[in-house]
């Protein structure tokens, strides 16, 4: 028997309606002959007041009560979607994270799955359920108590329940119509991607394409699981939504798939640091221990004998989001005090965004790096940071040319052409 995945976001299971409306879709796939296994998320809003009911609480909370009461969402909205599948005969019943059991760390609110062992649920198919309906985002800890996986788990909780089962593909519903070129609301000539690659989705998600969680993806491209993203309020089509899938179904595809950014970026110079061995060690050791996300690092060149200092000094530069700026200093002014870094000052701008284009054609093209430089310089946009990987090439830039050099790069690597 084949098993299809179905995940339903918040807004797609925000009323009994939306519930109704969704579980018509399963009822359509069941009648095709699937297993499904539905995974829900709460009802939208729902999670958001959990956790404020939680900080109004205590504000220096226990996690594991943390978990106990944000997963609950997704309790209700498995039960409701079990109860109108029933009312629609579909033989369906709910299970609850530790019921399946899905297995995770003990890392409350960001655990990790570990094992999701598929008997009880293939039994259950085999005694003539269609539908098992999975509350999304908890677990099980071996300790017995329930985990959640993080915002927006259920992504990842619907992706690993199809590696677990080997389905077809692992339908994710949800309040946009696919994966876009970039983001509509920043550039009107956004095209929805028919396909994209895991490692384009990834990088996509990563900087900042809210649609899927980061970890999902990684999890989908690792089992080569079948992702479809698409929306719950769009009439049922085959070729609806985007799929995200393995470079080897993108028959051909531009050089640049989608142009990403974030908008709340930091950028920190450490100047006249020590151009010794184990300096860069001891900076970002330092900032990783303080939990803050590092992206983008330059290294400048280097001055012998600088006003007052013995030896070799340079100037490090690094990026990270605005939010983790205030933890990033804190923690090498204390590496100063420690007497574990020496440097003179940090130079801190809080007014930068970063732009990125993505895209596997990379590899193989030539001349994306000068095309996106030359765009910029086109609009006067000044570049002060930037960094590649493959697949991909971002810059930091003034956050008031963001949206300008966005456009400009839309238009200058045509991606609202197929
Ligand atoms: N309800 C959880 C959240 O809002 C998990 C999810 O929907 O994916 O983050
Ligand atoms: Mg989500």
């Amino acid at each position: 028997m084949s098993v299809l995945v179905m995940k339903f976001g918040g807004t797609s299971v925000a009323t009994l309606d939306r519930i109704r409306r969704a579980a018509k879709r399963v009822g359509t796939e069941v009648a095709k002959g699937h297993d499904v296994i539905v995974i829900v998320s709460a009802m939208s809003g729902k999670t958001n007041e959990l956790v404020g009911w939680v900080n109004e609480t205590s504000p220096f909370y226990d996690a594991r009560e943390y978990d106990a009461v944000v997963s609950s969402g997704e309790n209700v909205t498995a039960g409701l979607m079990a109860l109108t599948l029933q009312e629609m005969e579909v033989p369906a019943r709910s299970w609850q994270g530790w019921q399946v059991p899905l297995r995770t760390t003990s890392a409350h609110s960001a655990a990790r799955i570990e094992e999701i062992p598929t008997d009880n649920i293939t039994q259950k198919f085999g005694e003539g359920m269609r539908v098992a309906v999975v509350a999304g985002f908890q677990g099980i800890s071996p300790e017995g108590r329930i985990t959640t996986l993080g915002r927006g788990g259920s992504d990842t909780t619907a992706v690993a329940f199809a590696a677990a089962f080997d389905a077809v593909r692992c339908d994710i519903y949800t309040d946009v119509d696919g994966v876009y070129t970039t983001d509509p609301r920043v550039c009107r000539k956004a095209r929805k991607l028919d396909r994209i690659a895991f490692e384009e989705m990834l990088e996509l998600a990563s900087l900042g394409a809210k649609v899927l969680q980061t970890r999902s993806v990684e999890l989908a491209m690792r089992y080569n699981v079948k992702l479809r993203v698409l929306s719950s309020f769009e009439e049922p089509s085959d070729e609806a939504g985007t799929l995200v899938c393995g470079e080897e179904l993108i028959m051909e595809s531009n050089v640049v798939s989608g142009v990403a950014f974030s908008r709340e970026e930091a950028k920190v110079t450490i100047v006249t640091v020590a151009d010794k061995p184990g300096i860069a060690a001891a900076i970002f050791g330092t900032l990783s221990d303080a939990g803050v996300n590092v992206d983008m690092i330059v290294q400048n060149v280097s001055e012998s004998d600088y006003e007052g200092h013995e030896g070799k000094v340079t100037d490090m530069t690094f990026s990270c989001p605005n939010d983790q700026l205030k933890r990033a200093e804190k923690a090498l002014e204390a590496a100063k005090a420690e007497g574990k870094l020496t440097y003179d000052r940090l130079e801190a701008e809080t007014d930068v965004a970063k732009v990125s284009v993505v895209g596997i054609g990379m590899r193989s093209q030539s001349g994306v790096a000068a095309r996106m430089f030359e765009t910029l310089a086109q609009e006067g946009i000044n570049i002060k940071v930037i960094a590649t990987s493959e697949i991909k090439i971002s810059v930091l830039v003034e956050r008031k040319y963001m949206e300008l050099a966005v456009q400009a790069l839309h238009d200058a690597f045509e991606l609202e052409k197929a």
